[in-house]
C-alpha cells in the first residue's frame, strides 16, 4: 500500500492505547480510505505500525505480555486484520483464557476477500465487531474508501454486518463524521440491520 510518508518498517505486533491493547497482524487492506492513518503518518504509537514481515500467531502471542490487565484486546492493525481470519481465530482462541473482551475492527470485506461467509469462524471467539460503513451509498463509499473491489464492496459490507449480527454480541457500524457524509442516512442504515452506530471524528490534521 502506498503511502505518501516514509515506510519505516518495524515488528510492533501489539501496541498499547489507553486501557486497551491493539493487535497489529497485517498492512494488506482490500481499500484506501482517504482518512486512512496509513496515509498521512507512520502510525498511532511512536513506533510505525508498518510491519517487516506478517507476523505469525506465535510471535504476535510472543509480544502480548499479561493481556489480562486490558480492558479490551482489539484487533486494529495498520491493515484489514480479517484478510488473515486463520491467524485472528488461532490468536482469539488463545486470548480467550484471559477473560478479557476481544474486538475487530473491520472494514467488513472479509467475505469478499475469502469468497465464503467467514463470520461463523468468530463465534464464541469474538465479543465485539466494528464495522467501518464510512457512507450512506455504494458511490459515495468507493469515492472515499476505494476498495479494490469496486462499489459491489458497500453491499458486501451490509451483507457482512448482517452476518455478524448472527453469531457476535455486539456489531456496531461506524463512520467517520467528515463534510458531505450523511450520517443521518448511515444511522439508519445501522437501525435497519439492527446493530450500534456510532460516529468517530475525523482529524483533518491528518489527512
Ligand atoms: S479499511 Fe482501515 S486500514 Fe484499510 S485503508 Fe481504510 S482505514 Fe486504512
Amino acid at each position: 500500500m502506498s503511502s505518501k510518508y516514509a515506510q519505516q518498517k518495524s515488528n510492533v505486533y501489539s501496541y498499547v492505547l489507553g486501557s486497551k491493547l491493539y493487535l497489529n497482524i497485517t498492512n494488506a487492506c482490500t481499500n484506501r480510505c482517504e482518512f486512512c492513518v496509513r496515509e498521512s503518518a507512520a502510525g498511532v504509537t511512536e513506533g510505525s505500525l508498518w510491519l517487516e514481515h506478517q507476523p505469525t500467531l506465535q510471535e504476535v502471542l510472543d509480544s502480548i505480555e499479561h493481556p489480562e490487565k486490558y480492558e479490551e484486546l482489539v484487533f486494529c492493525g495498520f491493515g484489514e486484520p480479517l484478510s488473515r481470519v486463520d491467524a485472528v481465530v488461532g490468536i482469539a482462541r488463545e486470548l480467550r483464557k484471559y477473560g478479557v473482551p476481544v474486538r475487530i475492527n473491520t472494514n467488513g470485506q472479509a467475505n469478499l476477500i475469502h469468497g465464503r461467509n467467514i463470520v461463523p469462524d468468530l463465534a464464541g471467539l469474538i465479543d465485539i465487531v466494528s464495522i467501518s460503513l464510512n457512507a450512506e451509498s455504494a458511490e459515495k463509499y468507493q469515492a472515499i474508501c476505494h476498495s479494490v473491489y469496486g462499489e459491489k464492496a458497500f453491499q458486501a459490507v451490509l451483507d457482512f454486518t448482517a452476518a455478524c449480527k448472527a453469531y457476535i454480541p455486539k456489531v456496531i457500524l461506524s463512520v467517520v463524521d467528515r463534510p458531505g457524509i450523511n450520517l443521518d442516512a448511515c444511522r439508519k442504515i445501522a437501525e435497519s440491520l439492527g446493530v450500534d452506530f456510532r460516529v468517530r471524528q475525523w482529524n483533518p490534521s491528518l489527512a
